[in-house]
């Protein structure tokens, strides 16, 4: 089964899909994370790439659809990928179509987290996560003992680490990115009759329940 994991930023896409990766075996494939990686490399692609993401604005399409196919034409991951944060306009999503097709594959389920633009802001600028095991804490909501440590036994003392593009002047731009090109997607998926809604604005063991409620129903 593959599954797109959809909402805006802040939504919980990631922690809903770190849940998937265990309960369900499947891979996650986060944009998001596969384009930090390559910020750590230091090359000039990079710079460019920092700039982008820090101003809050869409990467390439055609960078974007190259590291999708790289892992979607693995065959150890057919069939039993977790898209977060991709596709994230129309053409990325008739891309990611022609893609699965050439490697006889399918989205069976899109799960569209919605949450309220009030709360998205202060998730984002709040949200901070461990640089070892990556769990996710938030300043407002879920506030780590020490604010700069994780407390996670495995990585206790670990440091905590803040996105650079986590702060309220980027937020609003993401945010208006995502109601101009990500949102009408839905409208795509819902056509196929794979959309599910779930009520993101519930604690994160609520929207668990929900998501593993449909995936046994399917
Ligand atoms: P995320 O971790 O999903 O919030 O993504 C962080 C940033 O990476 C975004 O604000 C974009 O600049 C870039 N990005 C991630 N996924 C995509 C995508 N599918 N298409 C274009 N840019 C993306």
């Amino acid at each position: 089964m593959n599954v797109i994991i959809f909402g805006p930023p802040g939504a919980g896409k990631g922690t809903q899909s770190s849940f998937l990766v265990k309960k369900q075996n499947m891979y996650q494939l986060s944009t998001g994370d596969l384009l930090r990686a390559e910020l750590k490399s230091k090359s000039e692609l990079s710079k460019k790439l920092q700039e982008i993401m820090d101003s809050g604005k869409l990467v390439s399409d055609e960078i974007i659809n190259d590291l999708i196919e790289k892992k979607v034409s693995e065959p150890s991951k057919k069939n039993n990928i977790i898209f977060d944060g991709f596709p994230r306009n129309i053409q990325q999503a008739q891309a990611l179509d022609a893609m699965l097709n050439k490697y006889d594959q399918a989205i069976s389920l899109v799960l569209n987290l919605k949450v309220d633009n009030s709360i998205l802001v202060k998730r984002i600028s709040g949200r901070v996560s461990c640089s070892v095991c990556k769990k996710p804490f938030n300043e407002f909501f879920d506030p780590p003992g020490d604010p700069t440590k994780c407390t996670t036994k495995e990585c206790k003392d670990r440091e905590l680490i803040k996105r650079s593009d986590d702060n309220e002047s980027t937020v609003s731009n993401r945010l208006k990115i995502y109601e101009e090109s990500t949102l009408p997607l839905l409208k795509y998926y819902n056509s196929k009759g794979v959309v599910k809604n779930i009520d993101a604005m519930k604690s994160i063991n609520e929207v668990t329940n929900q998501i593993n409620g449909i995936i046994l129903d399917l």
